[in-house]
């Protein structure tokens, strides 16, 4: 079963993590059992005139109407719905339809089959993070299927609500819920990078962070920094301290190398994506092309 019919309801005091993370939900144990499920995946909650958007299940409960599905209220916000609301939950994250769709969400691999060496990711392209998705192809075609394996989502919805409908934390992402994720989770990459849009200042336009050694990270800023030389823009190491540091070991790009350390997690400013996109990405796929076995 992929699809069950449920009611969508308001997060209860108790519920902090759904009251703080917009893209989090609760389901009754009941009713993960039917599904066939654990926490930690992600689902569809379509709403019957609004349509789809992406959650994480977070968190397991016992309701008395095992259909209960809960959000928060930023939550509800991103289907643009009141307190309550009928909606199908759906398991079938990504569209199986073609690319290039008006709205939805398609998840794309480009992969030689055998290739360990560096996977590069886009997991919220299209709409979502515009521009990631095509530095992560540049990046695939300049190393080559041999030594890059390129995994993307590209989200689109129209007026601008992709972030809303699509995005999923990095930290969440489950490969259960991406079959083509799915295909490479155990392949245990050497290295992997990925590409992200966020909301940075100039100053900081571009951030890098991940679980890789610092001489990997360093080695990118190094090369972003010539990109961006006589700009405004700017690039720096990722600290403790900023919130897209990329150090989660349970982030992607980390849980995707082989000892989960070799992950390296590149914000960008629309700005740098815009003025410097494919630039970057040409400079990322440097460093990797002298990290890599040569071809
Ligand atoms: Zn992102």
């Amino acid at each position: 079963m992929t699809t069950v019919d449920v009611r969508v309801a308001k997060a209860r005091w108790e519920q902090v993590d759904l009251r703080q993370h917009c893209e989090h939900c609760s389901l009754d144990s009941r009713l993960l059992d039917r599904l066939g499920i654990c926490p930690g995946r992600q689902v569809r909650l379509v709403h019957p005139t609004a349509g789809p958007a992406l959650y994480t299940v977070s968190e397991e409960r016992h309701e008395t109407d095992p259909g209960i599905v809960r959000v928060g209220r930023g939550g509800r916000a991103r289907l643009e719905a009141g307190d309550g609301f009928s909606a199908v939950l759906d398991l079938q994250v990504p569209d199986l339809g073609p690319a290039g769709a008006p709205a939805g969400l398609v998840e794309r691999l480009d992969d030689g089959g055998a290739a360990t060496g560096l996977a590069v990711l886009a997991p919220h392209g299209g709409g979502i993070e515009p521009g990631t998705e095509a530095q992560a192809e540049l990046v695939g075609r300049r190393l080559g299927s041999d030594r890059a394996t390129v995994w993307q989502c590209r989200g689109w919805w129209p007026g601008r609500l992709s972030f809303d409908r699509w995005h999923i934390t990095s930290s969440d992402i489950d490969p259960r819920s991406f079959p083509r994720l799915r295909l490479i989770r155990d392949r245990g990459f050497a290295h992997a990078v990925a590409f992200h849009g966020a909301s940075l200042p100039d100053e900081g336009a571009v951030l890098v962070g991940g679980l890789a050694p610092e001489a990997v990270r360093t080695a990118v800023v190094a090369a972003v920094a010539d990109v961006l030389a006589g700009s405004t823009l700017d690039v720096r190491l990722a600290q403790d301290t900023d919130g897209l540091n990329g150090d989660d070991p349970a982030n992607i790009v980390n849980r995707l190398t082989v000892e989960g350390r070799t992950g390296v997690q590149i914000e960008q400013s629309l700005a740098a994506r815009e003025q410097f996109g494919p630039a970057i990405a040409e400079a990322v796929a440097a460093v990797y092309a002298g990290l890599l076995r040569p071809r």
